[in-house]
């Protein structure tokens, strides 16, 4: 395990201890998350170092053990999959001041549907994937190109965007990963964020059982206060932040699971739709937000 001795985004040394939490998916273990006495940043500490994260990552809950009930569960989730890829393409493509010739850059693309999504639109793109069996699927099914984490110390080429879906909260190495995006960044271009926001009305609902604290694997714990924060320390002002529509019926159906045991579809979209409807068509009170940011 490794402490944490200074906080990520301001460097103080004074953390208060803010939530225990169980992981419910892998290890059932229970870890703390500190806060930031200075910034409010919150982050799961001790953590598993790098050498030590892998086996949390194993986990058949989500896909293996197909029935009936699963099998239209998969199913309802690539076609909100495919249409999510759509309106990311779409938000992204409204934030672009050049339409065309767009260069893309998706860091932590898994097998590679965003991506192929993009790469359909006449877009260029390559991805960066640490897990070696998602990075062939990517390469496989679709014809990507997909590189370990290595080609973001090596390449010379200049992005328009960089995207990252739900990966800033896994990387142990945040500041040197924010000091590579930013070299990285073409002058005109944006850096596409998605994490999720414990200042939203489904983690206040469901408490130290919310999805996602998925504690040990998200290392850090967002808010729309403390991202900006962490940007600006890097060279990077936020410029737009837009809502995760679909994220509260999914955090909130695994939050059931984990609070009282089994999946309660009802309940989850009940919740879903209280959390969205509670934040009054403010992005950043969702249970995920996109950020989107670009040089100072
Ligand atoms: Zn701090």
């Amino acid at each position: 395990m490794e402490q944490i001795n200074s906080c990520p985004v301001c460097g103080t040394t004074k953390f208060s201890i803010y939530l225990e939490c169980t992981d419910y998916t892998v290890s059932q273990k229970t870890f703390k998350i500190d806060q930031c006495d200075a910034c409010d940043f919150l982050f799961t500490n001790p953590r598993p170092n790098k050498n030590e994260i892998g086996p949390y990552y194993q986990s058949s809950a989500y896909i293996s053990h197909t029935n009936a009930k699963k099998g239209l569960f998969n199913k309802a989730y690539q076609i909100i999959r495919n249409y999510a890829i759509g309106q990311k393409i779409k938000l992204i493509t409204g934030l672009l001041k050049r339409k065309s010739d767009i260069k893309l850059l998706d860091i932590g693309c898994g097998t590679g549907e965003f991506l192929a999504g993009c790469i359909k639109k006449g877009w260029n793109g390559v991805g960066v994937e640490p897990s070696e069996s998602a990075r062939v699927q990517g390469i496989e099914n679709y014809n990507l190109s997909v590189f370990d984490e290595n080609f973001l110390k090596t390449t010379k080429d200049r992005f328009d965007v960089i995207t990252l879906w739900h990966v800033l909260e896994h990387v142990h190495d945040l500041n040197e990963r924010l000091d590579q995006i930013k070299a990285l960044l073409s002058s005109e271009g944006i850096v596409i964020i998605a994490v999720p926001n414990n200042d939203s009305a489904d983690c206040n609902e469901y408490g130290g059982s919310w999805a996602a604290w998925d504690v040990p694997r998200h290392l850090y714990h967002f808010t729309p206060k403390t991202i900006k924060e962490l940007m600006v320390k890097h060279g990077l002002r936020h410029a737009y932040s837009a809502p995760m529509v679909f994220d509260s019926y999914y955090v909130s159906l695994l939050s059931t699971h984990y609070k009282y045991g089994k999946k309660n579809y009802l309940k989850a979209i009940k919740s879903g739709m209280l959390s969205n409807q509670s934040t009054k068509g403010n992005p950043e009170k969702y249970s995920s937000v996109i950020y989107c940011f670009k040089h100072e």
